[in-house]
């Protein structure tokens, strides 16, 4: 599809138990899956994929690999922001 060739493809992501499936939005048939060890797991990286994947328009699946590595960083950072603001550079 011509979009994505350009553009990258569209990915949505969501969970399925405790699979973590996305697919291309433009319905090209791009997509594919990631078993996790709990459905809140999964859960938690499609929700955080998902919002990922909208807000940097640049990044794409080749780098689904590293992305949970960022997101929990992420996760951890947001979870903590509160006790010890300081201990961050
Ligand atoms: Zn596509």
């Amino acid at each position: 599809m011509f979009g994505c060739r350009v553009l990258g493809h569209r990915y949505r992501f969501r969970a399925v138990e405790r699979e973590l499936r996305w697919q291309c939005e433009r319905g090209c048939g791009a997509g594919g899956s990631k078993s996790y060890e709990t459905a809140e797991r999964a859960e938690r990286y499609a929700a955080a994929l998902d919002r990922e994947d909208r807000a940097a328009l640049g990044e794409r699946a080749p780098l689904i690999g590293l992305l949970p590595l960022r997101l929990w960083r992420s996760m951890g950072r947001k979870g903590q922001g509160s006790r010890s603001p300081s201990s961050r550079s």
